[in-house]
């Protein structure tokens, strides 16, 4: 039987060897779950709360353990990793404070002495995440969605199993009863066969295209419901009379955070020409100036890349827009998994790097000649998860709001995840949303409930 195997993507080195999970394995893990799903699911809400915030305290108490997990298992900067787990803590902070108000019954007035809708649990929910944020990924969804009376089976990018295991752990030491939330190591084709199971009520997804259809085909021909959270291709818009000075830091960090390897990263930045020569000019020396190195050390900012065909990946993009005519302005150097920051200038909308999601850290650079041509280039794309704007024309920024037709839309800032808000894309980014009120009511069953 295939292994799984964790390697560091910094030095090689083996962690651990996992063995897979077989076909028995999992059905006792989902029978597990639908043991205990009725019980879950009847616990008073504030119950669960209160072991959610159990669960805060533990990542809180545990964060040097799980960030040095993370940065060993994908390689991200090991602050990075710690800014990542306080932001799981927050959500579970969150969803504990909030879930009461978000979950309560909907009263509606009818001709009913009564009507209302009551937000029922769904059941046991599969959850397929990706390696690159691979704690929030996962409580982003656990969150809400166990504390909304579910269960779930968390099948994790194989490279992160350590992550994954961890998590489970975390729940359970955290007191949930078992079977509430079981991490599993399954092929592609096992998962195929428990989404077909009647045990298994909904999917999630974050991860790539591809892997969206593929789970999406097989959850329509077993009329399960999903969410996918996929690629992004976001835009970074710059007017003419944006305050570089005061935001460069915060664009830089927009596309450079976690090596490049987000979603919903600044992938093309779309520059007015009036303000262009000083942007490319602040921009490149403050990418310049990033700390690269070993992503143990804390100050280190750039680390390798998760995984050395991810690299290879991305170098053919770089290339293929080269031969296109883009210019490299800075960087372009691999190395194994190490990528060094770089910028491509001339840029135009024919080229993969302006037509594809790159997962690295390379910015595409592409020059607009006013306004309008910028907001028309950053909606020019297959995927839609969102797209930033800096500008100091507030009014003129509210009204291109429906020009942009992504899942976010972030006026001087970056696009970033936040439990308060809601969080997930438009075309082929995906649907259905994660986080905040819509995020805990993506896995209920909304029962219209009539009484006279
Ligand atoms: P990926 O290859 O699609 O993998 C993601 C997860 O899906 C992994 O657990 C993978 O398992 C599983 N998977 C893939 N194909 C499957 C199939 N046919 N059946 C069952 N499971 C399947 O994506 P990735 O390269 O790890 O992650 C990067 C992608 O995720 C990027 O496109 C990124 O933009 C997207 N992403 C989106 C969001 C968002 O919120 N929208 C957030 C983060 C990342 P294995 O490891 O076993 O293959």
């Amino acid at each position: 039987m295939k292994d799984y195997q964790s390697k560091n993507p910094y030095n090689g080195d083996i962690l651990e060897t996992y063995s897979k999970d077989t076909e028995s394995d999992i059905n006792a893990k989902l029978d597990k779950a639908l043991a205990v799903e009725t019980s879950w699911a009847n616990i008073p809400i504030a119950e669960r709360c209160e072991l959610l915030t159990k669960v805060a305290d533990l990542l809180l108490d545990r964060k040097e353990e799980y960030a040095e997990l993370i940065t060993k298992e994908m390689g991200k900067p090991i602050s990075q990793s710690i800014a990542e787990i306080k932001k799981c803590a927050w959500a579970c902070d969150f969803y504990a404070l909030n879930a009461e108000d978000l979950l309560a019954d909907e009263l509606i007035a009818t001709d009913a002495d009564e009507s209302f809708i009551s937000n029922d649990p769904l059941g046991c929910i599969l959850a397929i995440m990706p390696w690159n944020y691979p704690f929030w990924q996962v409580i982003r969804f656990a969150a809400p969605t166990l504390t909304a009376g579910n269960t779930a089976l968390l099948k994790h990018a194989q490279n992160v199993t350590g992550c994954s295991i961890a998590l489970e752990k975390l729940f359970l030491d955290a007191g949930y009863p078992e079977g509430c939330f079981q991490s599993i190591k399954a092929e592609h084709e096992e998962i195929e066969k428990l989404i077909a199971h009647n045990g298994i009520k909904a999917i999630t997804l974050t991860g790539s295209e591809k892997a969206g259809k593929s789970i999406a085909r097989t959850a329509g021909e077993n009329l399960k419901k999903t969410v996918l959270e996929l690629g992004g291709n976001n835009a970074c818009i710059v007017w003419e009379d944006a305050d570089l000075k005061k935001h460069m830091d915060t664009m830089v960090n927009a596309r450079m955070q976690n090596t490049g390897q987000s979603c919903i990263a600044a992938k093309r930045f779309i520059v007015c020409e009036g303000i262009y020569d000083s942007f490319l000019e602040q921009f490149t020396e403050k990418v310049k100036a990033l700390i690269i190195g070993d992503p143990m050390q804390k100050d280190t900012f750039i680390g390798v890349m998760a995984r050395e065909d991810l690299a290879k990946t991305l170098q053919e993009q770089i290339d293929a827009s080269i031969k296109k005519g883009a210019i490299v302005t800075l960087g372009n150097k691999r190395d194994g998994t190490f990528f060094s920051p770089t910028i491509l200038t001339n840029v135009t909308v024919d080229m993969p790097v302006f037509e594809e999601e790159t997962f690295g850290p390379v910015a595409a650079i592409i020059k607009a000649k006013d306004r309008k041509e910028a907001i028309e280039m950053a909606a020019n794309s297959r995927l839609g998860l969102g797209s930033m704007l800096f500008t100091e024309d507030i009014d003129g920024a509210m009204n291109v709001i429906s020009d942009i037709p992504d899942g976010g839309f972030f006026v001087n800032d970056m696009v970033k995840s936040d439990p308060r808000l809601p969080f997930g894309g438009t075309k082929a980014s995906g649907y259905g949303r994660e986080l905040s009120r819509e995020g805990i009511l993506e896995f209920v069953n909304k029962k219209t409930v009539y009484i006279k």
